[in-house]
């Protein structure tokens, strides 16, 4: 029989990121951060804002087109063009908390 100390953590099992365990995210389980209707939640969005983990979250988002929902802060529809625009996790943050009708200053 195996005792409890020896079972492994459910993220190691499912070869999850060590961060996750610690994600603000869990902290909201009222928040719907993978919604059931397109939209996401503005909520969901500042809580990822705060979040010490928001560069490891989005980065692996875009590497996983499978992952729906609000990630990092991020729609689906930011990571897909994202993706297309083969933009790092800084750059795609950086794209998202831009306020709308801003743009970036270029040289
Ligand atoms: S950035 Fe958002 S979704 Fe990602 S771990 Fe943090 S709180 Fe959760």
């Amino acid at each position: 029989m195996v005792g409890a100390a020896e079972l492994p953590e459910f993220d190691d099992l499912f070869q999850r990121p060590g961060w996750m365990r610690d994600a603000l995210c869990r902290e909201y389980p009222a928040l719907e951060f993978v919604p059931t209707v397109r939209t996401i939640d503005p909520e969901c969005v500042e809580v990822c804002r705060k979040c010490l983990f928001r560069l490891e979250c989005l980065d692996y988002a875009i590497g996983r087109p499978s992952e729906v929902g609000c990630w990092g802060g991020s729609t689906d529809n930011q990571r897909v063009r994202g993706r297309l625009e083969r933009l790092t996790a800084v750059e795609l943050i950086e794209r998202v908390d831009r306020p709308p009708g801003a743009h970036r200053f270029q040289r």
